[in-house]
């Protein structure tokens, strides 16, 4: 915003006014006139965009149209607010009568100017996977043959969450394809299932050098899109394969030893932790903790 109103907004605050008018409010506060000069810029956050702003009229960016008297002026009392969970309707007005002080129309963030997933309905993976593009948010990029986006089916009951692509995947472009993946591979066959029935993808989509774990800020550039398939997918059950995804889907940093087996709540889904194959590779033994586990998981898909 400028140092002075402008005139479009001078305008606005005029039918504002006109409006409350209209509706038998006459007397305001007056605002100290500093603060309509303020050049402070409006930082995009989330907390902006869910921020519940009791105390003015919420005026976004995008200008909504001044309210037509659709709704009674009694129906208009308290404060109608766009948060990210709930997004603004366009056939009520998106502003109501405050008790006071009026203030002037502040410029918010709105959904529509978000980054990430836009409103308007879920998004299908062909969606996100374009979004993330030919991505360079992270410094995995600048090592990888192939972004390994994931694979199956997007109406999967089954969804596993791995680590990162090795080199196997990087070189296809699809997840769990080497020597982990065709342990999965039997595990899925082992509870009855085809491999082209649930969904398979990773925290990370690039193969981290050397194989190592993902960084913290790989994780931090990458996960969204890892939630948003989540979130398009919606399936009844994430099976988190290894420490990573633990962490990273349920924010449980305890050994995954304890935990594996155990089922958590993850938005509308159910979520899972057990061992990473690969782990089950170097440590055969243990592969009776991923049999048991997925035991687990043929029960609670036939709803024993
Ligand atoms: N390990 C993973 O975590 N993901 C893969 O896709 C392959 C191996």
């Amino acid at each position: 915003m400028g140092q002075v109103m402008d005139d479009e907004l001078k305008q606005e605050l005029t039918n504002w006014l006109q409006f409350y008018r209209e509706l038998g409010i006459e007397e305001f506060y007056r605002r100290d006139p500093g603060a309509l000069t303020s050049t402070e810029p409006i930082q995009p956050s989330p907390a902006r965009l869910s921020a519940v702003r009791e105390d003015s009229p919420v005026v976004t960016h995008g200008r909504p149209p001044l309210p037509r008297r659709t709704t009674s002026p009694a129906a208009l009392e308290g404060t109608t607010v766009a948060t990210a969970a709930s997004p603004p309707r366009t056939d009520v007005p998106q502003t109501a009568v405050p008790a006071a002080p009026i203030r002037p129309p502040v410029p918010t963030l709105n959904l529509f100017e978000a980054p990430g997933p836009k409103p308007g309905g879920p998004e299908t993976l062909e969606q996100i996977r374009a979004d993330l593009g030919d991505c360079h948010r992270c410094k995995l990029a600048g090592g990888r043959k192939n972004i390994v986006f994931g694979e199956g089916n997007p109406h999967a009951e089954l969804v596993f969450v791995g680590e990162g692509p090795g080199a196997d995947e990087d070189e296809q472009g699809l997840p769990f394809v080497g020597r982990a993946g065709q342990l999965l591979n039997r595990m899925i066959q082992m509870i009855d299932m085809k491999r082209q029935e649930v969904y398979i993808c990773n925290v990370v989509k690039c193969r981290p050098p050397g194989n190592r774990a993902p960084e913290k800020d790989e994780i931090e550039a990458c996960s969204p899109f890892l939630f948003r398939q989540l979130e398009a997918i919606k399936p009844r059950l994430i099976c988190c394969l290894g420490a990573p995804a633990v962490k990273t889907v349920l924010g449980i940093k305890e050994g995954i030893t304890k935990i594996h087996g155990q089922f958590f709540d993850f938005a509308t889904s159910k979520a899972l932790a057990t061992v990473h194959p690969a782990y089950v590779l170097r440590n055969p033994r243990e592969e009776k903790i991923l049999r048991e586990d997925f035991e687990k998981i043929r029960k609670f898909l036939k709803g024993k």
